[in-house]
């Protein structure tokens, strides 16, 4: 399966000119959720690969990290901290905040800090509030952190810790690993249904579990868009780009397709000062 770009993206949602990035046109803070496209990188690694742990040239990340930031007008490198499938958030006023830490969340009110996150089909999340308080928030949830509900979790500590409502949230959810290849067992399915707010709080959104024949698919962008609206975020407030990185693989990174060797997407949001 190959997807057209850039038609597979939902409405507005846009490719950058350099193709570096993609974003959502409406959204009122700096992000950017970066692709596989316009980097120096290669191998498992082109073109654009973000990450130092997976074995590119060091020389080659530092040249594609500069286009990207370049390209989403970010001016620094994104804090970031040690990812590992849990349900841990972390709240910084400071870069050095992130030393040693380990989450998969990360949240702050403070000006030129970008936070950011790593993926290779997982699912990122971006949040920001602009009413009141203004906060960020940035999410790294495969299928251990939706069954943990880090989500959920991440939003009750940024409405506790700045004093906002949900309702004031926006979510803008990225590329992922979605339920056309997603193959799970169904231990996964298991522990994911325990995460699902159930049917009461949605709306006539298709099922996040697909089963045919004897496989079974999961679509975690929707699984986690019924859990940021059972938190008290309204539907329209909630974004998804709409693309697997499974099947848009001229587009992104996939650790399922690609290995362990697979490059790397960050997802990045910065409030300006
Ligand atoms: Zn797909």
């Amino acid at each position: 399966m190959d997807c057209q770009i850039p038609a597979a993206l939902a409405e507005g949602w846009e490719l950058s000119p350099g193709g570096t990035m993609l974003r959502y046109r409406h959204f009122p803070v700096k992000h950017a959720f970066s692709t596989r496209l316009g980097g120096v990188s290669v191998g498992p690694y082109a073109t654009l690969n973000l990450s130092n742990s997976v074995g590119d040239s060091a020389e080659a990340v530092r040249e594609n990290r500069e286009r990207f930031l370049h390209e989403a007008d970010i001016a620094s490198y994104w804090a970031t901290v040690q990812q590992v499938h849990g349900n841990r958030s972390l709240a910084i006023s400071a870069l050095a905040d992130c030393a040693g830490q380990v989450a998969d969340a990360l949240l702050t009110d403070r000006s030129n800090i970008p936070i950011g996150v790593y993926v290779a089909d997982c699912t990122p999340i971006l949040l920001a509030s602009v009413a009141n308080q203004r906060v960020v928030a940035v999410i790294h949830a495969g299928w251990r952190g939706t069954a943990a509900k880090l989500v959920a979790h991440t939003v009750e500590h940024l409405c506790q810790s700045y004093g906002i409502k949900p309702k004031e949230l926006l979510a803008l959810i990225g590329p992922a690993a979605r339920g056309c290849c997603y193959e799970v067992g169904s231990e996964v399915v298991a522990a994911l249904r325990q995460s699902d707010p159930g049917p009461a709080v949605m709306t006539h959104e298709p099922g996040w579990v697909i089963q045919e024949h004897d496989q079974l698919r999961v679509d975690l962008p929707l699984l986690i868009k019924r859990q940021l609206e059972s938190t008290g975020l309204p539907a329209e407030s909630i974004q998804t780009a709409g693309l697997c990185t499974l099947c848009c693989s001229d587009l992104c990174f996939s650790y399922r397709r690609h290995g362990k060797s697979a490059g790397r997407m960050v997802a990045v949001i910065e409030l300006s000062s």
